[in-house]
C-alpha cells in the first residue's frame, strides 16, 4: 500500500542519514585525533611572475598524512574542520608552520611571500589578528613575507570584522588577498571600500580558457576591474601555455598552476628556489 511505501522510503532516507553522521562522526574523531598526533603537512605551490619566470610567491597548502601514508584532500576535511570548529586549532599550526617555513625561505629569497588560507570560521575568531601578529613577532619575520588569502563571502557576511581585520593586517605589513575570486557572491562596492591587495581568479574561469570565450570574458572584465582599483591580479589553476600566454598579453602577470608547479612539499620547494637562484647567477 502507498502507506507502506512511504514508511520504507522514510526508513531508506534515516538509514541513509545515519549512515552519513556516522562517517561525519568518524571523520571528526580521525580529525581529532590528527590534530593531537601532528598528522598534517604543510606544502608550497609557487606562485610565478609570467614576465620573469621568477618565483615570486607561494601558496600554503594543508595535507593530511593519513596513519596509513595517503592523504586526504582539504576539500575533504576543511569543511568538516570549519562546522566543528576544528579549523582554530589547525589554522593556528598553519600559520606557525607558514612562518616557520618563512624564516628559513628568507635565507633564499628575501621578498618572497608566503600565502596562507583562512577561512570563515577562522575571521570571527576574536582573537585571530593577536595570534597572527604574536606569531610574526615571536619568530622575527618581516610581516611583509606573509600574505592571507580570505573567500569572498566573508566580505558580506561579515562586513565589520572583516573590514577592521583587514585594517589591523595591513597596519603592520601584511597583505591580502581575496580568494576563488568571481565564484562567491562579494559586491563590486566592497573591493574599493576594504583595504584588500590582490584578487586570485578561481581555476574555474582559467580551465577552459582556451576554448569558452565566457570565460574569457570573465578573466579579461576582472583584470580590467581590478587594475582600474589598482589591485593586483593573480590567476589559479593555469595548466597549459594557451592559459599562460592569454594571462600575460591581457596583463595578468602573477600566476599558479601545473603547468609550473603542483604544490610541494617544504623540501623540494627549497630545492626548487635554489636551483632558480643558481640559474639567475650563471
Ligand atoms: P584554494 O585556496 O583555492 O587553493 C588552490 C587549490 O587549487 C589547491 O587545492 C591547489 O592544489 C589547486 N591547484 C593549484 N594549481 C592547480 C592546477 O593547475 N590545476 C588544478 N586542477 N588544481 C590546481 P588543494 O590544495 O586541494 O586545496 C583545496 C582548498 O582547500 C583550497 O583552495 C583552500 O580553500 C582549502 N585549503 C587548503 N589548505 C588550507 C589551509 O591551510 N587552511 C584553510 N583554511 N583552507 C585550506
Ligand atoms: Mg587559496
Ligand atoms: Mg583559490
Ligand atoms: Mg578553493
Amino acid at each position: 500500500s502507498a502507506k507502506k511505501g512511504s514508511k520504507s522510503k522514510l526508513r531508506f532516507y534515516s538509514k541513509a542519514l545515519k549512515e552519513e553522521s556516522m562517517r561525519r562522526l568518524e571523520l571528526e574523531n580521525a580529525l581529532r585525533k590528527a590534530i593531537d598526533e601532528n598528522q598534517f603537512e604543510l606544502f608550497l605551490q609557487p606562485i610565478m611572475n609570467l614576465a620573469t619566470g621568477v618565483i615570486t610567491k607561494a601558496e600554503a597548502l594543508i595535507r593530511w598524512r593519513m596513519p596509513d601514508g595517503s592523504y586526504t584532500s582539504p576539500d575533504q576535511f576543511i569543511p568538516l574542520a570549519e562546522q566543528t570548529g576544528l579549523i582554530i586549532p589547525i589554522g593556528k599550526w598553519v600559520l606557525s608552520r607558514a612562518v616557520e617555513m618563512v624564516k628559513v625561505v628568507l635565507q633564499h629569497q628575501p621578498d618572497l611571500k608566503v600565502s596562507v588560507n583562512i577561512s570563515p570560521r577562522q575571521i570571527a575568531d576574536r582573537q585571530l589578528f593577536e595570534f597572527v601578529s604574536k606569531v610574526i613577532d615571536h619568530s622575527g619575520i618581516p610581516a611583509q613575507n606573509i600574505e592571507l588569502e580570505l573567500t569572498e563571502g566573508v566580505l558580506i557576511d561579515s562586513y565589520d570584522r572583516v573590514k577592521k581585520l583587514l585594517e589591523q593586517v595591513r597596519d603592520i605589513g601584511i597583505s591580502t588577498s581575496i580568494d576563488d575570486f568571481g565564484t562567491g557572491y562579494s559586491s563590486l562596492s566592497y573591493l574599493q571600500k576594504l583595504p584588500i591587495d590582490n584578487l586570485k581568479i578561481d581555476r574555474s574561469f582559467v580551465y577552459d580558457l582556451e576554448q569558452n570565450e565566457n570565460d574569457k570574458a570573465i578573466v579579461l572584465a576582472v583584470i580590467a576591474m581590478a587594475r582600474s582599483l589598482k589591485l593586483g591580479v593573480i590567476a589559479e589553476g593555469v595548466e597549459n601555455q594557451y592559459q599562460a600566454d592569454f594571462l600575460l598579453d591581457n596583463k595578468c602577470d602573477i600566476a599558479q598552476g601545473y603547468l609550473f608547479s603542483k604544490p610541494l612539499p617544504f623540501e623540494q620547494f627549497c630545492d626548487l628556489l635554489i636551483a632558480q637562484k643558481h640559474a639567475k647567477k650563471t
